[in-house]
This record gives C-alpha cells, structure tokens and sequence, in this order.
C-alpha cells in the first residue's frame, strides 16, 4: 500500500537538504558572532498561549491553527506551534530566566504550523529560524537585530533582498491613531471585504496588512501612522535609522506594514525579495515590550525576528555544494568470503579514525561494487580479493586521478588515513 504525504507537508530530501544544513551552519555562525545562545522548546503547547499572544483577531489564531484536545485533560486544548516567540517568551518566564540576567539573546530553529493554502513559499509545516533580544528597550538591539539579519544574508549569498521597515508606536500614542484610522475606514466601510469589516472595530491596524486587492486600494489613502509617534517612539525609531544608515544597511519606510500579530509595537520590519512573488517576504520580525508582562513575567521590554527557511532556499536554489560528508573517503571493494570478513572490522578500524567508509555486503561481482563506488563517488577504493589477503595486499586505486597502487594491509588504517588527510 502506498501512503503519500499530506498536502502542504514537505519531505526535503538529500539533494537540497544539503543547502537546509549549510543555511543552518551559517545561522548558528552568525548568532555566535553576536552571541546568542540557542533554545529549543515544545512544538506542541497550550493553545491559550497562542490566543493570548497573538491575538484572538488574527490569521493564524482565527483560523490557521492546528489544535486538538489534551487526551490527558480532555477541558484543555493543545495547539501545534505556528510561531517561535509566544513559545521563547513562555519558557523565559517558567524557568525565570531574568532573574539570573534578565538581557537575553535566544535563537531557535525548526519546525511551525499553520493550517494556510499551500503554495509556493507557502506550506503547512515550514522551519524557520528566528532570534529574540529580550530585556533591552534600547534601539541598539533593534538595529543589532537587522545587522545581524543583513550579515546572515550576505554571508549566506543571498542578494537582492530589501528590508522595509515602520514604527506601530506603543500604548500612549497608538490608540489615537487608531481613532484616526477607524474614522477613515468608516468612511468607506461597505467597500471593504468580509474580513476586515468583521475584525475593524476590534482591530483596525489590521486592515492595513489585508491582501485583497480592494482593501489595498481602499486603504492607500489612509492616515500614516508616523504623524502619530510620540516623542519617545520617533525618537528611537530615528536612532534606529541612524544606526543602520551609519552601518549602511539600506531600508525603506512602509508606514503601511503593521505586521500579523498583535504583540508588535514600534520597529516592525520584513525583508522581502522580489524573485519570491506574492509570498514575498522572507524575514520578518519587530518590538515585543509587552509581550512578556503579558504571559506573567515581569515587565521585559523584546524585539524579535523570524525567517522562513523554504523561501530562503527558494531563493538560494540548489546550489554545489562541498559534498565531502556525503562521499565516503574510501570504498571497500571485497571479493570472496575471506576478504568479506577481512573487510568489515577493518571499515570499522576506519571510521573509528574519522574516515568515512563504505562497503556492500551482498558479495556482488568485482564489476558491480566498482560501479557502485564510482556513483557514490568514493574518493578511494580498496580492492581487496582471497588471493591478495593471503599475500598481505590490496590494490589501492585513486578514483580522481584513476591512478593504482599495490599497498600492504598490514597497517593500512595508518596508510589510508595519511592520504585522506594529505588531501
Ligand atoms: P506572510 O505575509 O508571507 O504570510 P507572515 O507575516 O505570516 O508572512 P511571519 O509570521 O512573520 O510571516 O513569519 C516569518 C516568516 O516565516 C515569513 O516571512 C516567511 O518567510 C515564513 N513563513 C510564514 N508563513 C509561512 C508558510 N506558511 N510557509 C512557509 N513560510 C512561511
Ligand atoms: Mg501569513
């Protein structure tokens, strides 16, 4: 019986799965260099924190959430994770994490779900990477955040990407552009989608970021929230540009991205790449100060990102990469019982030094375990037969340069290993 997978749930198979490592390599060597430490946490939690967090008026809570109940508390509701921070801000109040050093720089990696249209870009399970600096209200760590998100890229061979970024204000002075912005979208009420005119009242922000084509239009007249910042919000959104300007990041102001979630406020930002289409965005992130007061830790000022690693390797496509982990050093080419036995432990002595080695078991024709080490492009073969065991000999061949040599099997691990390591 063939059983497929579930739409919208991807393998990633050897092939590209070599591009997923060296983006990963390359995260965690970028958050070294800025000094991150990583945490892994749950993928399943309780939903309410999600509710709580993002909010009930948004996508992913109103609709894109995988949850089931607890078999275990059959009153309670589990929710597959759809975001890293709820979960990061989570285990930094459990475990109290500031009371040692409240400033702390947290990455993670892995898996998110979310119940969307699958498409390209777009999938149901999808990993990314993301990092949060929590404790610091400072618009140093913002732009720390986006130099760091700038380094990655680059260091990663991914161009063309363009950071956009806003200001959301903060308590004192969103709520009057709020009024503003709902006194507009009242206005033009009956043009606007299903959606928005059900989530208006409750979440006006929200209409900015809506993808239909005639709420987009509708809402490009609206009011601009910058006219609204207070001074303490300009303030540090200037230093922010003042700090990427003077590390010459380039950014764009989009005083309409405000971004899904409503734990934002003030920098909001996405990097976005035009080679992406509609799911054009693959970093994006902002201020989080409420965030942590709210899920019953003190109150802990964050700012946070999160990159999507499908759409990462989209653009970065499969590319050659160095395949040495995926090459054995050495093939063992044995022919007869003898040399079979021989072949084993001695594979064993070999890997046990560091050298990959690969070997068949199923004594197949001198012809066929060549060929095999020829497609698994083994750097080296070491043909061993009865014969030449009961001299004390194997023929050792150069698959590069095809160049063949007699050697003695008498300490040969030493022999293999100092060419492999000459190389
Ligand atoms: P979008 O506007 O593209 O739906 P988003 O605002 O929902 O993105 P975030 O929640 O901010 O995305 O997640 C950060 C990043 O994670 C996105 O920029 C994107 O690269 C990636 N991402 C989000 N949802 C998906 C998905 N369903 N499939 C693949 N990648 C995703
Ligand atoms: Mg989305």
């Amino acid at each position: 019986m063939k059983i497929s997978s579930i739409k919208g749930f991807a393998d990633i198979l050897p092939g590209e799965v070599e591009t997923w490592q060296f983006v990963e390599q390359k995260a965690r060597e970028v958050f070294a260099l800025y000094n991150f430490s990583e945490i892994r946490i749950p993928i399943v939690e309780k939903t309410e924190l999600f509710s709580r967090s993002l909010g009930e008026t948004t996508d992913i809570v109103e609709k894109e959430m995988y949850t089931f109940p607890d078999q275990d508390a059959k009153e309670s509701l589990l929710t597959l994770r759809p975001e890293g921070t709820a979960g990061v801000v989570r285990a930094y109040v459990e475990a109290e994490l500031y009371k040692v050093e409240p400033v702390r720089k947290l990455y993670y990696l892995g898996p998110m779900f979310r119940r969307e249209r699958p498409q390209k870009g777009r999938l149901r399970q999808f990993y990314q990477i993301g990092g949060e600096i929590l404790g610091r209200a400072d618009a140093y760590a913002d732009a720390e955040l986006l130099l760091l998100l700038g380094e990655f890229f680059s260091n990663v061979g991914l161009d063309g990407a363009a950071l956009e970024l806003n200001s959301l204000g903060c308590v004192r002075c969103r709520p009057a552009y709020r009024k503003e912005l709902l006194a507009f979208l009242a206005q033009q009420e009956n043009k606007l989608c299903g959606n928005c005119r059900r989530r208006m009242e409750r979440n006006p922000l929200r209409v900015l970021d809506c993808k239909e084509e005639s709420c987009v239009a509708i809402t490009a007249g609206a009011p601009s929230i910058q006219g609204f910042l207070c001074q303490d919000c300009r303030e540090h959104f200037e230093t922010v540009q003042k700090l990427l300007r003077e590390t010459g990041v380039d950014y764009k102001l989009n005083p309409r991205m405000v971004r899904g979630l409503d734990y934002y406020c003030r920098t909001t930002f996405e990097w976005t790449s035009d080679r992406l289409g509609s799911q054009n965005a693959v970093a994006a992130g902002g201020r989080y100060d409420g965030l942590v007061e709210d899920l019953g830790g003190p109150p802990t000022p964050g700012v946070g990102f999160a990159m999507g690693m499908e759409r990462l390797v989209l653009l970065l496509g499969t590319r050659e990469f160095d395949a040495d982990g995926a090459r054995p050093s050495v093939y063992f080419v044995s022919v007869g019982d003898g040399a079979r036995a021989w072949a084993f432990p001695a594979a064993h002595k070999l890997r046990r030094r560091g050298i990959s080695v690969e070997m068949d078991g199923e004594q197949k024709s001198l012809k066929s375990q060549m060929r095999r080490a020829d497609k698994v492009r083994a750097r080296y073969v070491l043909i061993v037969g009865d014969d030449e065991l009961a001299k004390g000999t194997a023929v050792l061949r150069n698959m590069d340069n095809k160049e063949q040599v007699e050697v003695r099997l008498d300490g040969i691990d030493e022999a293999l290993a100092e060419r492999i390591n000459a190389k």
